[in-house]
């Protein structure tokens, strides 16, 4: 089946749907494209959304299905690097990646670098604790100093916040999303999963400029609350209901990496992949267990976003 819906700015988009979301699986496959950037959204289901699937009907018309209006709020946590902004050049992430370093130095007088290893979708108590035993500090000695080795990466990184922006830059369309958002509040919460510690990632959210869209307070789950990122969108979840006591009818979690996926599924959350990291859109697919995930190009198109998380 194939029907073609424009969106509010008049849009061509082009959507095959296979089922109706009802039966053991439902594929649902949205292609766009705007002139010659295309972008891409692949929902796959094996159940509903917890009534929050997206249906659109033929005749160039879009039916709505607002059952958020209806129940409750969305609840959307983003993750931060490769998610909302990119890492550059020879720079990269520059104060992050110094704050490491000095904490390793600090503690046990190690001289190096996480670049020796890949951490990609890993939390900073991990990044650290893999990277000292790449240099030879066995795990439980990494572990027992997790405490000392994160105060050394907060005070360096407050001593030298001016640097924050160094080697950051937001990915195409974050903000224009962001503002969006910001502007449902009520129907929608946003809040942060990262691997970060907390402290760092809002001083990232602040030097960059978007920390004023997020909901206040603001909340989230960080790699200062667990080393393990499967708990983080579940933090993240209790600290936003503390808020907002039964409001969600649907909680989403956005990231770049099949680690996002995965934590998003542990969490009781629809995971939205976003293939604007390392990993490819197969990749992020393959991460998910029970059959629901949205994988997302990019962030460029705010309407497909909206659409994928059922803010009508
Ligand atoms: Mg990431």
């Amino acid at each position: 089946m194939r029907d073609s819906i424009s969106n509010s700015e008049g849009r061509t988009k082009s959507q095959w749907q296979w089922g109706k979301g009802e039966g053991p699986l439902s594929l649902i496959s949205v292609q766009t494209r705007q002139g010659s950037c295309s972008s891409f959204v692949h929902v796959r289901s094996r159940q509903p959304f917890n009534g929050a699937r997206m249906d659109v009907k033929g005749g160039g018309k879009e039916e709505k299905t607002s059952v958020m209006a209806e129940a409750g709020r969305v609840l959307i946590t983003f993750d931060v690097d490769g998610t909302l902004i990119q890492s550059l050049g020879l720079n990269s992430n520059l104060l992050h990646k110094k704050a490491f370093s000095y904490a390793m130095e600090e503690v046990f007088g190690i001289v190096g670098t996480i670049d020796a290893i890949k951490h990609h979708g890993s939390t900073d108590p991990m990044v650290l604790v893999n990277t000292l035993e790449h240099y030879g500090i066995p795990l439980d000695q990494a572990t027992v100093r997790l405490h000392d080795l994160k105060e050394k990466m907060l005070d360096y990184t407050r001593e030298n916040a001016s640097q924050i922006k160094e080697g950051l830059e937001l990915l195409p369309g974050v903000e224009d999303l962001l503002a969006a958002l910001a502007e449902r509040k009520k129907d929608v919460v946003i809040g942060l999963v990262t691997g970060n510690l907390e402290e760092i990632a809002w001083l990232k959210m602040e030097g960059l400029g978007i920390r004023k869209y997020f909901s206040t307070p603001n909340f989230g789950g960080f790699g200062s609350d667990h080393s393990d990122r499967g708990e983080l969108v579940k933090i993240a979840t209790q600290r936003a209901e503390a808020y907002h006591p039964g409001e969600f009818s649907l909680k989403v979690h956005v990231g770049d990496t099949p680690n996002d996926i995965r934590a998003a599924e542990y969490g009781g959350a629809l995971a939205l992949g976003v293939c604007t990291g390392v990993f490819s859109r197969d990749d992020l697919l393959a991460a998910s267990e029970n059959g629901n995930v949205i994988i997302l190009e990019d962030l460029k198109d705010s309407w497909i976003f909206f659409k994928a998380c059922n803010i009508t």
